[in-house]
């Protein structure tokens, strides 16, 4: 435990939280949008059937629930996520409240001094309510494509949002996908 912590550069005193959110079917469903798969898991083998061990079957998206976007999402010929770096996700954040209730904009951003290297994870109004919804929220916070310009600029190395997708549902889908993953797709040294 203590040469796995070391391995990740962690200081032992520092506190780990776990961001994932458990599997639903409804988000599950339109992660991307409307077509994606539903999320099933079946029992394929049965202990209460007289079985000697139980198993089951998992179909989903890739873009289901807590998910990372490889480069390849969005730009054709782009890395796949085996060969992005593992430390992207592993170690300090910092988390960045967001008051706009619209979209993540470069205005708001500013005074908040990003630097490159750094993780940021975006807390906005979609932690508080689009997460409760059993259905896909159409109008949950995003990331303007002017942001994710500005974020790929200071070359920051992650930036995590609190719902299903960076880019809006009716907005700025592909262009902030293209700004965030086009960075990504480079050097993988910030
Ligand atoms: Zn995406």
């Amino acid at each position: 435990m203590t040469s796995r912590r070391r391995a990740f550069n962690h200081p032992l005193t520092l506190t780990h939280a776990d961001l994932a959110r458990h599997l639903r079917s409804a988000s599950a469903r339109h992660a991307s949008g409307p077509g994606d798969p539903e999320l099933r898991v079946k029992r394929i083998r049965d202990m209460a059937n007289g079985e000697i061990c139980n198993v089951s079957a998992l179909s989903m998206s890739v873009h289901t629930g807590t998910h990372m976007d490889a480069p390849l999402h969005f730009l054709a010929g782009g890395r796949t996520m085996d060969k992005m770096p593992l430390e992207a996700i592993i170690g300090p954040a910092r988390v960045i409240e967001i008051k706009d209730r619209e979209s993540i904009k470069p205005e708001e951003l500013q005074r908040h001094k990003i630097q490159p290297g750094e993780r940021i994870l975006f807390k906005t109004r979609n932690s508080r309510t689009a997460w409760k919804a059993d259905a896909f929220e159409e109008n949950f916070v995003y990331i303007s494509q002017q942001a994710a310009r500005y974020l790929a600029a200071r070359r920051i190395r992650t930036v995590g949002v609190d719902y299903l997708s960076v880019g809006g549902f009716k907005r700025d889908m592909v262009e902030t996908h293209r700004a965030l993953l086009g960075r990504a797709s480079g050097s993988s040294k910030a």
